[in-house]
């Protein structure tokens, strides 16, 4: 597997063979060059795309034949808009979980309270959520996730396992939060891309790629979703597929008992 010590591990085989058969052959400089070039790419996919486990394992979709889906919902809550996809996914008695931006879970707690209350799973998604939110050293993004933990506990009175790395990007800082905060790391098996694309695209895109076990990420953050749920919804039960929650999916536990 192509993880991130085995392409150190094969790195270092690498440069060690050149620095042998460069005592018996002429081997120049772009030999050297593109290997580095080839590690960096590497480095790069592996940061990149969750679905790797490149630096630690998250869990990408459920292991099942059965036509059970789980659908995510990243970087709320949104004050008008997650309101608005609860009832939707009311309307569909559809159960779904929701990776909460810890700044935006303190500042719409009711929000996040309903949410919990109507039956879905409330996961954490980072306090700021910021750009630079990788480049922070360990121990700040732990703090991070605690600080996010400890809003989801004021808001709904349980202690959030589940973790989703903002963008998707990962590395071996944090890896370390992930594991001093305790936290089951979660990504998905499709992105829909609906904050940069447009709705007929993103529903042409979730019916093309929807699979047994798949796991859905969605944004509850722009008004486009409600078209987009309306139209995959519907499509999901014609075809037959169940939306159950990451719980079941997956066979974990959402929350810590206390
Ligand atoms: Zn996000």
């Amino acid at each position: 597997m192509l993880n991130y010590r085995n392409i150190n591990i094969l790195f270092f085989i690498a440069i060690l063979m050149l620095i042998v058969v460069s005592n018996y052959y002429e081997v120049g400089i772009f030999a050297y060059l593109v290997l580095i070039a080839v590690y960096i790419l590497l480095i790069v996919i592996g940061t990149f795309s969750i679905r790797q486990n490149f630096y630690f394992k998250s869990l990408n979709s459920g292991n099942t034949s059965k036509k059970e889906i789980a659908l995510t919902f990243d970087d709320g809550p949104h004050p008008d808009i997650t309101p608005e996809v609860l009832n939707l996914l009311d309307a569909y008695a559809v159960k779904a979980t929701f990776f909460c931006i810890g700044k935006q879970v303190d500042n719409y707690k009711e929000i996040v309270k309903e949410a919990d209350k109507r039956g879905h799973i409330i996961g954490n998604h980072s306090y700021y959520h910021g750009h630079l939110f990788d480049l922070q050293s360990s121990v700040k993004m732990t703090h991070e996730l605690n600080q996010t933990r400890n809003s989801i506990y004021h808001a709904i009175g349980k202690m959030a396992n589940l973790f989703r790395p903002p963008f998707g990007v990962t590395n071996p800082l944090l890896k370390i939060a992930v594991n001093n905060a305790n936290l089951i790391s979660i990504g998905w098996s499709i992105r829909s891309f609906d904050t940069n694309r447009s709705q007929e695209y993103v529903i042409s895109r979730l019916k093309k790629n929807t699979h047994p076990g798949a796991i859905i990420l969605l944004h509850d953050t722009r008004e486009k979703v409600i078209p987009i749920l309306k139209a995959f919804l519907p499509w999901l039960q014609q075809n037959g597929y169940l939306v159950v929650s990451l719980e079941k999916l997956l066979q974990i536990k959402a929350y810590e008992t206390i």
